[in-house]
């Protein structure tokens, strides 16, 4: 089975095939960082980065870019002409602080959160602010072809030049009018119009350009000029979550393809919020958790990472404590895999027929390449992962089957992001140190068996002298 995907556009799964072969372009909308993003951001973000790996698993080369808004997000942003504060500035304003410190800060930690939570670096994490002369150019072509039209320092895209505006989301512009998701202005020569460009002499962030003296973009015209700096006119994947649809993505299509004469994607994907608790995250509610919140808990960073991939991105899936404690143990099941499939490799266990197995293995890799091909169906290849546990624990895989076994779930565990397939070294540095400890302590030097012991500490590893030895354990 050929890699499908669910196109939102189009509403259909269709088999990926690349402009160009061999070779991905993909945009990932990114956090609008005016606070650190929650663990229903990162849903969106991981979604992201387990569709590069498994394009990267298919051997595809991905250029991919996500994106950082640090101006221009207003508040009211569920109409496509977003009213309101902007949301850096609002932050600022909250904390007196400069809006720069401001996105500098939470930028920061949103990438503290993604390292921790294993996600690879895109070839490129541009920043709004730094591509305002790139949207000035786009906006100055869009009036140039016309598609849009100022009002003193204000630019808007008029909607009606573009017969698609609404494919995407399935919205149509009467309607958008009639269901008031538009903001009445008697700028516009229509009401679904949206600014490419505002004026505001009060907004912190502003720049004089050709179309007045203090401005700053409108939110979709940054993905669109960014996403054309970096990747080019037609790009193949662009992501987001599913609240990107509308406004923020439908506004993209028109922008993008009324400036370029090509449309922007070939496939949109759309990946669904994260519940928690059952329902919507709310701050009255307490739970609008953070990775550092998941951390305190006790968790591993990859423990959440898995709980928000183990779902499919299309689907909904639920947070609880509960559910994290289900996950870990899941998690630690899919690790010994790993370590049991070592000890095969090592001889220390296993079928006596070193062919025994291998029809196991042949179905656990279609089950789980069949799966994620299957526009990336998660619950399908991890189950198909977890087939192999209990064959390795009867003894009834062989030591050839193990090797190509192990190296398929190097390559499997390479492309979720969430198994550890190295706790045999892991095991064999502890067992070292424990060593180390105790030929310093028979040597009576006290000092070097505390440094072994701190070290054995800091892996996370627990002690117990008892008369037959010392036995350790994994905190
Ligand atoms: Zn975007």
């Amino acid at each position: 089975m050929t890699f499908h995907v669910y196109n939102t556009l189009t509403r259909e799964k269709v088999p990926f095939t690349p402009l160009e072969e061999g070779k991905v372009r993909m945009y990932n909308c990114g956090p609008t960082v005016y606070g650190r993003p929650h663990i229903g951001n990162y849903r969106s973000f991981l979604f992201a980065d387990l569709l590069r790996r498994w394009l990267e698993y298919l051997g595809y080369q991905v250029d991919q870019v996500m994106n950082i808004t640090d101006v221009g997000h207003l508040t009211d942003d569920d109409t496509a002409d977003a009213g309101g504060d902007d949301k850096v500035e609002a932050q600022a304003r909250r904390e007196k602080r400069d809006p720069k410190e401001i996105t500098e800060g939470y930028t920061a930690m949103f990438l503290e959160d993604m390292a921790a939570l294993g996600v690879r670096e895109p070839m490129a994490r541009p920043k709004a602010t730094e591509y305002i002369d790139e949207m000035v150019v786009m906006v100055e072509k869009l009036i140039e072809r016309g598609h849009a039209y100022r009002v003193e320092g204000n630019v808007y895209f008029d909607v009606r030049s573009f017969p698609e505006y609404g494919k995407l989301s399935g919205n149509r512009v009467e309607d958008l009018v009639a269901g008031s998701r538009v903001e009445v202005n008697e700028e516009k020569r229509h009401p679904a119009d949206f600014a490419l460009w505002k004026s505001d002499p009060a907004h912190l962030m502003k720049w004089e350009t050709v179309f007045g003296e203090h401005g700053f973009p409108g939110w979709h015209m940054e993905c669109s000029a960014m996403a054309k700096a970096l990747l080019g006119d037609s790009i193949d994947i662009h992501t987001g979550g599913e609240d990107n649809v509308f406004p923020h993505h439908e506004c993209e299509i028109a922008q993008s393809a009324c400036a370029n004469g090509t449309p922007l994607a070939a496939v949109w994907m759309h990946a669904k919020f994260l519940q928690v608790d059952g329902g919507k995250m709310s701050k009255s509610l307490g739970n609008v958790y953070t990775v550092p919140d998941v951390v305190e808990r006790g968790f591993e960073p990859r423990h959440l990472r898995f709980a928000l991939l183990r779902g499919h991105y299309r689907t909904q899936i639920n947070f609880t404590w509960a559910i994290m404690e289900e996950m870990r143990a899941r998690l630690e099941n899919l690790d010994e895999v790993a370590v049991l499939l070592h000890r095969v490799v090592d001889g220390e266990s296993g079928a006596a027929d070193a062919e025994a197995g291998r029809s196991l293995l042949g179905e656990v890799i279609s089950g789980f390449e069949s799966g994620m091909n299957d526009d990336l169906n998660t619950p399908v290849a991890i189950a198909s992962l977890e087939q192999l546990r209990k064959p390795l624990l009867d003894g009834e895989v062989g030591a050839a089957v193990a090797v190509d076994a192990l190296a398929f779930y190097r390559r499997a565990a390479d492309a979720l992001g969430f198994i550890e397939t190295d706790k045999q070294s892991a095991d064999a540095e502890v067992e070292a140190l424990i060593e180390q400890r105790g030929a310093a302590k028979a040597a009576k030097d006290w000092a070097a068996a505390d440094a072994a012991r701190d070290a054995l500490t800091a892996l996370g590893i627990e002690l117990q002298d008892t008369p037959e030895g010392v036995v350790w354990r994994r905190r």
